[in-house]
């Protein structure tokens, strides 16, 4: 038996990375409805994960799960942070002011941080798990692929930036897909326990 589980996203291709980890566990996933946005007012990525799962579990009735991610850079005391998104009005113009930002320090380290939440359909947190990438800011963007901070973004056991790696090994060793991987057990979990309510 599935569980519908809303994503707290309009974007079909995070509800597709989604589905290739959560379809496994005995969830079907559908997108939130279009027109109902959270906003994210939280301090921690983790709490606003919280907030978009709960809402979105609360106005439609189901079980949700909502993620928020960002980049966090040593040097710049955590910062981008949850304003990741916000830092800029283009991936063009985010990079330029990060890398401004931090000029010519030699402390590159950073990670991408992804926390997960997923609420059931009173819009109580039952789950939540975090997954982390480390990496290094480059000072001047490398490779095409990918998205938002991919071309500053290098790790240094692969020596390539996540702008150049192949789709599936970004996934593989990405924030993303780590808070994911830890997210499925407890799933399964979820549906085992509760698989005759709601
Ligand atoms: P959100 O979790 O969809 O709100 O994304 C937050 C922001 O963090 C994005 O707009 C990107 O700027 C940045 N970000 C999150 N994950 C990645 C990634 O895997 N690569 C590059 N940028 C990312």
């Amino acid at each position: 038996m599935t569980k519908l589980l809303v994503v707290a996203t309009g974007n079909p291709g995070k509800l597709r990375e989604m589905q290739a980890y959560l379809a496994d566990a005995g969830w079907e996933l559908t997108l939130k409805p279009e027109n109902l946005d959270v906003e994210e007012t939280g301090e921690t990525f983790a709490e606003n994960a919280c907030l978009k799962a709960s809402e979105i579990a609360k106005v439609t009735g189901n079980w949700a799960i909502a993620d928020d991610s960002g980049l966090a850079v040593n040097a710049l005391n955590g910062s981008p942070g949850v304003y990741s998104a916000r830092y800029g009005n283009s991936d063009t113009e985010r990079i330029t002011r990060l890398l401004t930002e931090l000029g010519d320090e030699k402390n590159r380290q950073a990670k991408f941080v992804c926390a997960i939440a997923v609420a059931n359909p009173q819009g109580e947190i039952i789950i939540q798990s975090e997954g982390i990438c480390h990496g290094e800011i480059l000072f001047a963007p490398s490779g095409d692929g990918g998205f938002g901070y991919d071309p500053v973004f290098y790790v240094p056991e692969k020596q390539l930036t996540f702008a150049q790696m192949t789709t599936d090994l970004k996934k593989s060793i990405s924030h993303r897909g780590n808070a994911l991987k830890a997210l499925v057990p407890q799933l399964k979990k979820v549906l085992g326990a509760k698989h005759s309510d709601d």
